[in-house]
């Protein structure tokens, strides 16, 4: 096992891994931009290494200092967490030319999956089924992308192959508009990630974003720890999640995570991963695989018992996943609300100081935050500033739970969306499960004007 492993992020996720490498007895060296120099868990570290100023493309992007400060504190593994470099192949190829473990997949690996399109095709070949769309890029030639949206049929998505965080999307619903989309999709792309090309799948109209959670070792063993239901989404970011996802039969998941791990086994892929589908009419369309530790992955934690983070490590240290797919047990429900440093109405970012912090507790509830009284919300980064977990035996029993914990939750001094959490574990229709991916942005249209 490792002595030291350097944590090349920041935030929640980086107190994540440094909890889990105090219980594996491992020395975490946390790495900071000027910004997070007061963070607790840079205050707590065995060793703390400051990597530059504040704006994340000299800090926490920041490839050459990362791996510096690895080489000064003679760390032998880098741990990416989730965002900034984790999915970045280029750095996991330069942390292991370095001399470093990196924890997670291979530097191939993740840049098949970066490309959608080279991914969808890895899926197709690996036996996971994916929207049906074009067998790759499209063709420049208009009357080719008219036949092949024809057969398709309307309506269809042009998606970019270099896209994410939701962006490089667009939809089109008759052919007049199709060649028109599909050039402002090309341009927009080549501008945005410096690939132009698009691709095309079917529009599917009401589906709900069901993912499954995979670990592989590097002794060609796979497994699946079931699913989780991120459907409740604002412009394509995940606000709410929960596991198992209400209402899909038992066996599609096991089926579906069958193949999840088998396409593990194909790829030779190592490490956590995540098979992200859109669920529709009871069958899976695989979208795109992201190659690292999801925010998500505590309700998956609290189903199986199963510490996601820990076996991270523990795969990259070389040794054998300690348990079969057999030994896997799915127990009770959990439920996730993102608690971002935002206005709860307009969704404007609401950084600054916390004057007054108070977290939740009790049976069934987890609280995964680096803030405390008196902790000052950086301007610079991603707006979630932690989550609240709750578990229970039933479904019911874990939003009660919810109900209760962010009614114990105190933040002063910031605003943040835990109105909007409240609001909607008492929404019926969520209440009910298995709301679609379009839900929370049409309840939001319709939400009392009066509660503002
Ligand atoms: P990104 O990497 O930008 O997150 P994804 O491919 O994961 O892109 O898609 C993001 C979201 O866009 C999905 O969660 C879904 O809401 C929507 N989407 C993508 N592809 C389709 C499709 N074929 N049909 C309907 N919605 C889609």
């Amino acid at each position: 096992m490792f002595k030291k492993i350097l944590v090349a992020n920041r935030g929640e996720i980086a107190l994540r891994i440094q909890r889990a490498c105090r219980e594996l007895g491992i020395k975490a060296v946390m790495v900071y931009s000027e910004a997070d120099r007061d963070a607790k868990y840079v205050k707590l570290a065995d060793e703390a290494v400051c990597i530059g100023p504040a704006p994340s493309p000299l800090s926490y992007l920041n490839m050459p200092a990362i791996i510096s400060a690895a080489e000064v504190t003679d760390a032998e593994a880098i741990h990416p967490g989730y965002g900034f470099l984790s999915e970045n192949a280029d750095f996991a190829e330069r942390v292991e030319k370095s001399g470093f473990t990196f924890i997670g997949p291979t530097p191939e690996n993740i840049r098949t999956m970066g490309d959608k399109v080279s991914a969808k095709q890895a899926m197709i070949k690996a036996g996971v089924p994916c929207v049906p769309g074009s067998d790759g890029e499209l063709p420049d030639d208009p009357a080719l992308i008219k036949r092949i949206a024809k057969t398709i049929g309307y309506p269809v998505i042009i998606k970019a192959s270099g896209g994410g965080g939701g962006r490089g999307m667009r939809v089109v619903h008759t052919e007049a508009a199709l060649i028109n989309a599909v050039q402002m999709t090309k341009a927009e792309a080549g501008a945005a990630f410096g690939n132009p090309a698009v691709y095309m799948e079917k529009y599917l109209q009401n589906p709900r974003h069901v993912e499954i959670q995979v670990l592989a070792d590097t002794h060609k063993s796979a497994v699946y720890l079931g699913e989780r239901d991120c459907s409740m989404q604002r412009r394509h970011q995940k606000v709410i999640e929960e596991a198992p996802a209400p209402g899909i039969p038992r066996r599609l998941i096991e089926k579906i995570g069958e193949r999840c791990a088998a396409a593990c086994k194909k790829i030779g892929y190592r490490g956590a991963g995540t098979f992200e589908f859109l669920y529709e009419n009871g069958e899976f369309y695989f979208i795109e695989m992201n190659t690292r530790v999801q925010v998500e992955h505590p309700i998956t934690e609290l189903i199986t018992g199963i510490d996601i983070v820990r076996t991270q490590i523990m795969i990259a240290a070389g040794e054998k996943l300690p348990f079969t797919q057999r030994q896997v047990e799915f127990k009770g429900h959990a439920i996730e609300c993102r608690v971002n440093a935002e206005d709860p109405y307009k969704f404007i970012p609401s950084p600054g100081r916390i004057s007054m912090w108070h977290a939740p507790g009790g049976p069934g509830v987890r609280v995964d935050t680096h803030v405390y009284n008196n902790y000052f919300v950086p301007p610079n980064y991603d707006s979630m500033i932690g989550k609240i977990i709750a578990y229970g035996d039933t479904r019911e029993q874990a939003m009660a739970r919810m109900r209760t914990a962010l009614l114990e939750t105190v933040v002063e001094g910031i605003q943040t969306n835990i109105p909007l959490h409240q609001d909607l574990m008492v929404d019926s229709k969520f209440m009910e499960g298995g709301t679609n991916i379009h839900y929370l942005e049409e309840w939001l249209t319709h939400r009392t004007p009066n509660k503002r």
